[in-house]
């Protein structure tokens, strides 16, 4: 196996040598990214964005260059016929990523070969690691957003993968594992890349007394229904569904989910978490929706009219201490500099982002300039967008503001290519709203590896008034950990290597409340969501749930 020097040594000359790069052929990986954004955004349950755009007729426009001045953002073009523009250091680094080196895609396909290894990554994995998946010649990698990555991997199962190795935070990697085990997939192990805990702040905050202690006055209210965001651990949704009936939901499906719940339960509370701002978004967006025309909300959701949802916002509890660390860097100096800098641009962000940026990202989404939502929705947006204008035909050049952990680059720079190539009429500009101080220097020189990464050291550069778009917790997931699982899948027999993989299992497995284990009483929230999705309806026996506690 190459050492981590000699990969990162490769890197840099790529990093020196490279400021521009030829548009990628799409890769089994991107191809997969694609699939998973259409599936996600094609599901029963409509983005927010979408919903309120569609009921409000606003106008769409595509955005337009405006002429140069300083930019404060770090940005990528892509256009169909030259190269990657990279703009700023952060956007360099990202360019270099997105042109791995030959040696390490070689070694990777070996290692993921010999060990017939299916992997699963989040969108926001280290863009470094993506730039690879995307690159190597190997069908069984899907990068998807947390929702659809236990499905991956039982697709992977099914098409006969010997392991799974999961690329993202541990709750993630519980979730795959006991989404493997309910589809009869017990014997295929599934594997994390870290042999240290891979935290997350949004579900830690779920795992707090002072979430247990929420979740008990939920209870001892009649006709409560707690709605959990789908990025938290098993265990914590088991321990929810213990003490109070509850439902997952995601951000591209969480207001059709409280409007569908309140259309079925009338008498209803619904008690939403652990996502503070995305649950103080909620109630921005319900108070907008509660001043439509009837006839506009009744688009959004038949059943519905000012009234009920003026009613609803004071049956819509929200748990005040839950935070992501990464879109909490959208600050109100970011919402700043995208007014100033970029106000012909298009905007997204992710449904957990403070409250200024989702004002300004719901406005524009609302005038047919942007979309709030998840991941999918993000990346399904400027997907459409650039397909329309590549339609239309005419010189253009599109501005999207990446209002989401900056990992999200590679799937949304892989798919753009694909919709540019042929065609040098339309540029699509990436603009990345981190600061620059979001630069980490490593020390290193340039000859012995990288000496500016992007993202954040031991919370050193990362700055909640400039922002700083990439997570930590992801980025404890790295290439040579990905390696070692498969070297060590490819030969069990050796000591070391059933010590490393007994290490690297989901480490809560097992674990039971009141008696049951925690992955089958956990699935439970996410089994009524699921129903949802498919029919439209609260399934009978959570409205049962909600009226015999
Ligand atoms: S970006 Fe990181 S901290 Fe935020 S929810 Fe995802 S894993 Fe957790």
């Amino acid at each position: 196996m190459a050492s981590y020097l000699a990969r990162t040594a490769r890197a840099a000359a790529t990093h020196s040598a490279v400021r521009t790069l030829a548009p990628a052929t799409t890769t089994a990986a991107a191809t997969a990214a694609n699939a998973t954004a259409a599936k996600s955004a094609n599901a029963t349950i409509p983005a927010i964005s979408s919903v309120v755009g569609r009921a409000l007729s606003m106008r769409a426009d595509l955005g337009s260059a405006s002429s140069y001045d300083p930019k404060p953002f770090p940005s990528l073009t892509v256009s169909g016929a030259a190269p990657l523009e990279a703009n700023g250091v952060f956007a360099e680094s990202q360019v270099a990523y997105l042109d791995p080196h030959q040696d390490d895609l070689d070694e990777l396909k070996v290692a993921l070969e010999a060990a017939n290894l299916g992997v699963v990554a989040h969108f926001y994995m280290d863009p470094e690691l993506q730039g690879l998946l995307a690159g190597v010649d190997w069908d069984h990698i899907v990068v998807a957003d947390s929702l659809v990555m236990g499905d991956a991997a039982v697709r992977q199962a099914e098409a006969g993968v010997s392991a799974i190795a999961v690329l993202g935070v541990d709750f993630m990697t519980e979730s795959v594992r006991a989404i493997m085990d309910a589809r009869g997939f017990e014997h295929i192990p599934v594997y994390r890349v870290a042999p240290q805990e891979i935290g997350c702040s949004l579900a830690s905050s779920a795992e707090a007394l002072a979430y247990q202690a929420w979740l008990q006055t939920a209870a001892k209210k009649d006709n409560s229904l707690h709605v959990v965001y789908i990025n938290t651990s098993l265990l914590t949704k088991a321990q929810a569904q213990a003490t109070v009936p509850t439902i997952t939901c995601t951000s591209g499906n969480v207001v059709q989910t409280i409007l569908q719940a309140f259309s079925q339960i009338p008498d209803l509370t619904v008690f939403y978490g652990p996502d503070t701002y995305m649950g103080e978004n909620l109630r921005v967006l319900f108070k907008t929706v509660s001043e439509m025309p009837n006839e506009q909300i009744k688009a959004l959701h038949p059943a519905h009219d000012q009234a009920s949802v003026r009613s609803l916002l004071d049956r819509l509890e929200v748990f005040q201490q839950g935070m992501c660390v990464v879109h909490h860097m959208f600050g109100d100096s970011v919402v700043d500099d995208l007014q100033t800098h970029y106000p012909d641009a298009l905007l997204t962000a992710h449904l957990e982002v403070p409250g200024g940026m989702f004002e300004l990202a719901n406005e524009a989404a609302v005038q047919g300039r942007g979309v709030v939502g998840s991941t999918a929705n993000i990346l399904n947006f400027i997907i459409t967008r650039t397909k329309e204008a590549v339609a239309a035909g005419n010189e253009d050049k599109l501005q999207f503001v990446l209002g989401t952990e900056a990992g999200m680059v590679t799937p949304i720079v892989k798919s753009v290519q694909k919709e540019l190539m042929g065609q040098d009429a339309v540029k699509v500009e990436i603009i990345f709203p981190v600061a620059s101080e979001a630069v980490h220097v490593t020390g290193e020189s340039v000859e012995e590896g990288l000496s500016i990464v992007p993202g954040v050291s031991g919370g050193e550069g990362c700055s909640a008034a400039g922002g700083c778009a990439t997570c930590p917790f992801m980025k404890m997931n790295t290439l040579d950990g990905l390696i070692d699982v498969a070297n060590a899948v490819s030969e069990p027999g050796e000591m070391d290597n059933s010590k490393l993989l007994e290490s690297l299992l989901p480490q809560r497995r097992g674990m039971k409340v009141n008696g049951v284990l925690a992955s089958t009483l956990g699935s439970q929230p996410i089994l009524h969501m699921r129903h949802l999705m498919t029919t439209g309806k609260i399934s009978d026996e959570l409205i049962n749930d909600v009226y015999s506690r």
